[in-house]
């Protein structure tokens, strides 16, 4: 028998299904044994039903393999993914749930083939944790697209078996192909969000070769994501631009249910809209595509290459998200003021100074 697990369209993560049994023959499973495991607690904030409510909870994650990467948690960005998982919306929540997949911290411990890291280096870890590491889509560093499904980085089954658990958390294990170098002079507050709305506004960018200057790029929807596309579009020599007519590029933020066709007539031909909200369904006249030559594209998340390429793109040209700065005790009343859009633009929990 095979267990199915539906992973619904959220946030801007893709939809995929993950079977469950078939990581059991998978040549990268990992050996969990009692004496690899070493119980270490992690203090975690988890929702324990669909209230969504997050409160203190105690969990193991498990002991630092060959190839993982231990990381003390320092900062934790807030996503709309964390109201769409703990409140069970797709109805697939497992709890208790810690979530949180904008993850920045130090590293505290490495395992004997990891090269690429050492202890006190800073690292991020995004919304995924594991992939097949065989497919063509992981051979291509696109490994949010593995055709075995990835693995997020909570809520969802990893390998060994395990549930994985998110970052509002003292601390997290991954492997280190999941794990990537934040420059030393970034702040760890202001990476966070680089590792989900960054680098879903920055893979359909590069895709869509908007990094040429003097390309116009519109943006629909100035949140987490919106105002990231804005920095990037103008580090990049773009012209961003209030909606005007003849775009090369709009990036479509909005989640909330509208018409595509008016975007549409604002591209030259040629152009593209990406779909980086997610409303119910995407509603256009086909002549709206049909006349100018025109595509509408969706895209999420990025691959290991491009983050990595993104979070030294932001160093390099001093691109910051606007962030507010909060401690886990205020983490549910946030959730609520990023339901009512009351933020700008993204809320990092302080996770060092205040989860003890
Ligand atoms: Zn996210
Ligand atoms: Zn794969």
């Amino acid at each position: 028998m095979q267990l199915r697990h539906r992973w619904p369209i959220t946030c801007h993560i893709i939809p995929v299904n993950v079977h469950i049994n078939s990581y059991k023959s998978s040549p990268i499973t990992y050996a969990c044994n009692n004496e690899l495991r070493k119980c270490t607690d992690c203090l975690g904030w988890a929702a324990r039903d669909a209230s969504g409510v997050l409160s203190p909870y105690k969990f193991t994650r498990r002991a630092v393999q060959s190839d993982d990467v231990s990381i003390k948690i320092t900062h934790c960005g807030v996503c709309y993914a964390e109201v769409v998982f703990p409140r069970n919306k797709h109805g697939d929540a497992i709890y208790p749930l810690v979530p949180g997949h904008e993850i920045a911290g130090i590293v505290q411990e490495v395992g004997s083939n990891v090269s690429g890291f050492k202890v006190g280096d800073h690292v991020g870890v995004g919304t995924y944790v594991n992939s097949c590491r065989e497919c063509d889509y992981c051979n291509g560093r696109l490994e949010v697209y593995c055709e075995k499904g990835v693995v997020y980085t909570y809520n969802r089954p990893d390998f060994d078996g395990t549930i994985t658990q998110g970052g509002f958390s003292t601390y997290i294990v991954v492997h280190q192909r999941y794990c990537f170098r934040i420059p030393d002079a970034y702040p760890l507050a202001s990476a966070a969000p680089l590792l989900c709305a960054g680098i879903t506004v920055y893979s359909p960018m590069m895709r869509h070769k908007m990094n040429q200057p003097g390309k116009s790029l519109g943006v629909i929807g100035l949140g987490g994501l919106g105002h990231m596309a804005v920095k990037f579009g103008k580090a990049l020599g773009l012209n961003v631009t209030a909606l005007a007519k003849s775009l090369d590029f709009i990036i479509d933020t909005v989640s909330a249910d509208h018409s595509f066709d008016f975007y549409l007539s604002l591209l030259k031909t040629a152009g593209v809209l990406v779909v980086l909200g997610v409303p119910n369904e995407v509603k256009l006249k086909p002549r709206s595509l049909i006349l100018g030559m025109k595509s509408i594209s969706g895209s999420g998340v990025g691959g290991t290459k491009e983050m990595q390429e993104m979070l030294d793109f932001c160093a390099a040209h001093k691109i910051y998200p606007n962030i507010e700065i909060i401690p886990i005790q205020y983490v549910n009343e946030a959730i609520e003021r990023l339901i009512k859009k009351d933020v700008k633009y993204r809320f990092v929990v302080d996770i060092e100074n205040s989860l003890k």
